[in-house]
C-alpha cells in the first residue's frame, strides 16, 4: 500500500506554522453540525475532547473508566519535557527534536517530531494557566530536572504526580466542556468496534460495562486515544486496565498497525518477586538524576548479598561497578532507557545480579544525599556539620524532590531507601508501535484518527523519558484541533450519520456473536492464566533481546497459545450484567493476535535499534548496530491471518544526520 504521511514542504521549522495557516478551517456554525467521537479519556483523549468542544464541534467521549479521571495518564510520575531553556543550558526547540531522533535511534519522522517540540513549548503555558502545581524554584520560576538521553534540564515535574496534575488540568477542561453541552461524556462504556461506511469512519460500537447492553453511536469522524499495549507481555508498568483492542478492531478494518514491536523497556522498575505476580511497579526515571546505578564488583559480594550476610551498605566504593559511568562516561546514569536495561541485563547475565532471582542492579541515593547535605549546610551557615547532621539535611531535600516514590518503594519492598540503595530492573513500560498514521494524526482509514500512545508518531524505535505526556498532550490540544478540519472541512454537507445502516447492523452482530462465543466455550482454563502464558513468550523471546530463531520458535507458541484459549477460556457469568472477566477475556483474545504480529515485525527487521535488540546485529561493543540502508522504515502491517503484508513508509532524515547513537 502507498504510504502518505502527507508532511508538508517546505524548512522544517515553518513547515507548522504554514500548514497551520493553509489547513482548510471549517466556520463556526458548521463545527455545530458535525459530530465528533473521542474514544479514551486519558491526557491525549481529554484534552482532544475539551479542545474540539471549546472550537465547538459535538464531541461524544468515551472511556471504560468510572471517570475520566482514571486513564492510565495518571500513572505518570516524573515529568513532560519542553524546550522552554529555563535552565539557560543551551536548550532549543531544534535540540529536543534532535535528542528525540536521535533518541529514538532514527526510526521516527522528522515531521511530526519537529512540529512536538515546537508545541511543547505552548504545552506547558496551557497548562500552567489550568493550575497545573509544576515544581518551582526559590525565584519562582518553574523547576526543571533531567531525563535519560539528554544533556539539558527541560523536563518539567509536579513531585512524583506529574501525569495525575496533568490530567486533573485537562480533566477541568474536559468537565467545563460537559457543563457546556459541547461534550457529552460515556463513562463505563467500552468501544467494541468501529464502524466504516462507504470507506470512512463513521460510528463506533459500544458495550456498557454495568448493563452489558452494546449500543450504538455515529459522528462524522471518530479520534481514539486509547493508550498502548504494554500489558501483552502481562507483566508491566501499565495500568491493569490497558489493552490494545479498540486500536485492534481498527486494524480488522483496514488500519495499519506500525512498528509494532518497538516496545520499551524501562530501567528503573522494582523487581519481579514471584509467579502469580500480576503488576510490576515503576520507579520513576527522574530518580536517576540522583542515583547512582551500581552492583558489585564481585560475584563473591554478590553471593554474600544474595545469602544475605552482607548488605550493599557493606560493600566499599573500591568494590562498586558503576557500569553505567564506567561504559557511558558522557551520559553516565542519564543514559537512555533502552541502553540502560541493556547494561542491567548484561550486568545480571554476568551473574552480578543483587537479589534471589539474580535479577536486580542498585540504585543508590548515598552521594546524592551527602552531596545535597554538605550544600543545605553551607546555606544555613553551619559550619563543620557532623556526619548526622549532613544526611539529615540531605535526606530532606531527596525527600523534597522524590518523597512520595520513597514511600512508594519502601511501601512495596519493606527497605528504607534512605538508608539502603534501592532494587531495580528493567520491565515492559511503554510500545512506540500503534496505529500508523500521517501528519494529520489521521490512519489510512479516512476519517478516523489515533493520539497519544495510540498511535506511532514520534519516539521511532525508543522513547526518551518525559516525552509521552508531551506528545499525548500536543496530539490533543495542538494539532488535531487544526488537522481534524482537513477531513472534516469536506463534511460540511453530510447529514448527521445514520445509526441504522446495514454496516452499523453488521458491526454490532459481530460484536453479539464474539461475546456469546466466548461465554459458551467454558473451558478450564481462566482468562488470567492464558493472558500469563502469553506474556510469558512475549518476554522470553521478543522482550529485551530477540533472535531469528526465538521469534520464530515463539510465533508457533502464540498460534498454538491463541487455538488454546478459543477452545479452552473459562469466562462466568452473563453478557448482560456487569462482567470484568468478559471484558479481560475480550481484550486477551486481541493480544493474542497482536503479540503475533509483534514478533512478525521483530523478524522482518533485521537489524537492532531502540527498544528492539536483535542478537545477531550489534558491534564488538554489544551496542545496537541499526542497518539504515535496508530499515529506515516505518513498518506498517495489514493483518491476515495467515501472513501478515507490510507497507513501508521510507524514512527520511534531512536535518538530523544518521550516525551510530553514542552516549560516551
Ligand atoms: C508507571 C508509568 C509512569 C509513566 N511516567 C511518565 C512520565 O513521567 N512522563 C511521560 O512523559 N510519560 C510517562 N509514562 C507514559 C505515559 O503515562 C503514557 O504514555 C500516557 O499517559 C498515555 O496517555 P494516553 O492518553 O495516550 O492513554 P491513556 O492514559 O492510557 O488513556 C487511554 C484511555 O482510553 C480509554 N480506552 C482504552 N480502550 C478503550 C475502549 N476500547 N473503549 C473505551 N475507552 C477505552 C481508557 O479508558 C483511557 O481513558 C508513564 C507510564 C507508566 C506506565
Amino acid at each position: 500500500m502507498e504510504l502518505n504521511s502527507k508532511v508538508p514542504p517546505g524548512p522544517i521549522a515553518e513547515k507548522w506554522t504554514n500548514y497551520r495557516s493553509k489547513v482548510p478551517l471549517v466556520a463556526p456554525q458548521n463545527k455545530r453540525k458535525l459530530d465528533v467521537i473521542v474514544v479514551g479519556s486519558g491526557l491525549a483523549g481529554a484534552s482532544a475532547a475539551a479542545s474540539l468542544g471549546e472550537l465547538g464541534y459535538n464531541v461524544q467521549c468515551f472511556t471504560f473508566h468510572d471517570s475520566p479521571r482514571r486513564a492510565h495518564s495518571i500513572a505518570a510520575q516524573g515529568g513532560i519535557n519542553a524546550a522552554k531553556n529555563y535552565a539557560n543550558d543551551g536548550d532549543s526547540v531544534f535540540r529536543l527534536f534532535y535528542d528525540t531522533v536521535k533518541g529514538g535511534d532514527y526510526r521516527a519522522r522528522e515531521g511530526n517530531v519537529y512540529r512536538m517540540a515546537e508545541v511543547s513549548v505552548d504545552i506547558i503555558d496551557q497548562c500552567v494557566a489550568q493550575g497545573v502545581p509544576f515544581a518551582r524554584e526559590y525565584g519562582g520560576l518553574l523547576e526543571n530536572r533531567s531525563f535519560g538521553g539528554v544533556q539539558v534540564s527541560r523536563t518539567f515535574y509536579a513531585r512524583g504526580q506529574t501525569g495525575q496534575q496533568l490530567l486533573i488540568g485537562a480533566y477541568s477542561a474536559l468537565s467545563r466542556q460537559i457543563s457546556l453541552g459541547t461534550v457529552k461524556m460515556y463513562n463505563r462504556h467500552e468501544m467494541m468496534d468501529v464502524v466504516i461506511v462507504d470507506g470512512k469512519a463513521r460510528g463506533i460500537i459500544v458495550r456498557n460495562l454495568v448493563t452489558g447492553q452494546l449500543e450504538r453511536y455515529s459522528a462524522h469522524c471518530v479520534v481514539l486515544a486509547t493508550g498502548g499495549y504494554g500489558n501483552v507481555y502481562y507483566l508491566s508498568t501499565n495500568a491493569m486496565g490497558c489493552n490494545v483492542s479498540a486500536a485492534w478492531k481498527a486494524v480488522k478494518k483496514g488500519a495499519l498497525m506500525a512498528n509494532p514491536c518497538f516496545t520499551q523497556i524501562h530501567p528503573t522498575c522494582i523487581p519481579v518477586s514471584g509467579e502469580y505476580q500480576s503488576k510490576l511497579t515503576l520507579m520513576s526515571e527522574s530518580l536517576r538524576n540522583d542515583g547512582r546505578v551500581w552492583v558489585p564488583k564481585n560475584v563473591d559480594d554478590v553471593m554474600a548479598i544474595r545469602n544475605r550476610t552482607k548488605k550493599a551498605t557493606d560493600i566499599p566504593e573500591s568494590d562498586r561497578d558503576y557500569y553505567l559511568e564506567r561504559m557511558y562516561p558522557a551520559f553516565a546514569n542519564l543514559v537512555p532507557r533502552d541502553v540502560a536495561s541493556r547494561a542491567a541485563k548484561k550486568v545480571c547475565d554476568e551473574g552480578r545480579g543483587v537479589n534471589a532471582t539474580g535479577l536486580a542492579v542498585y540504585l543508590d541515593f548515598d552521594a546524592a544525599i551527602d552531596r545535597y547535605g554538605k550544600s543545605q549546610a553551607n546555606t544555613k551557615g553551619i559550619h563543620n556539620p557532623n556526619a548526622a547532621t549532613i544526611r539529615s539535611l540531605g535526606e530532606a531535600v531527596i525527600s523534597e524532590k522524590y518523597g512520595n516514590l520513597f514511600e512508594m518503594y519502601e511501601k512495596i519492598v519493606g527497605d528504607d531507601p534512605y538508608k539502603t540503595p534501592m532494587m531495580i530492573y528493567p520491565a515492559i513500560h511503554y510500545t512506540m508501535g500503534g496505529l500508523w498514521v500521517d501528519y494529520n494524526l489521521e490512519t489510512n482509514l479516512p476519517g478516523l484518527f489515533a493520539l497519544g500512545e495510540c498511535n506511532f508518531s514520534d519516539h521511532g524505535a525508543n522513547r526518551l523519558g518525559a516525552s509521552a505526556l508531551m506528545q499525548g498532550l500536543a496530539d490533543g490540544y495542538f494539532i488535531l484541533p487544526y488537522t481534524i478540519g482537513a477531513f472534516l472541512s469536506n463534511e460540511i454537507r453530510t447529514p448527521s450519520i445514520k445509526t441504522t445502516s446495514p454496516e452499523f447492523d453488521q458491526a454490532e452482530n459481530d460484536v453479539k456473536d464474539r461475546i456469546q462465543h466466548l461465554l459458551t466455550i467454558q473451558g478450564s482454563q481462566s482468562v488470567e492464566s492464558l493472558h500469563r502464558q502469553l506474556g510469558k513468550i512475549m518476554w522470553d523471546y521478543c522482550g529485551m533481546a530477540r533472535t531469528k530463531e526465538g521469534l520464530m520458535y515463539a510465533r508457533q507458541e502464540i498460534r498454538k497459545l491463541r487455538d488454546t484459549f478459543w477452545k479452552e477460556v473459562y469466562v462466568p457469568g452473563t453478557a448482560d450484567e456487569f462482567n470484568p472477566e468478559l471484558d479481560k477475556a475480550n481484550r486477551v483474545a486481541d493480544f493474542m493476535e497482536l503479540g503475533e504480529m509483534m514478533i512478525v515485525d521483530a523478524l522482518n527487521r533485521n537489524e537492532s535499534c531502540g527498544g528492539h535488540f536483535r542478537e545477531e546485529y550489534q558491534d564488538a561493543e554489544g551496542e545496537a548496530l541499526r542497518q539504515d540502508e535496508e530499515f529506515a522504515y516505518a513498518a506498517a502491517w495489514e493483518w491476515n491471518d495467515s501472513d501478515m503484508i507490510l507497507s513501508k513508509e521510507p524514512l527520511k532524515f534531512e536535518y538530523v544526520e544518521l550516525k551510530s547513537r553514542s552516549y560516551k
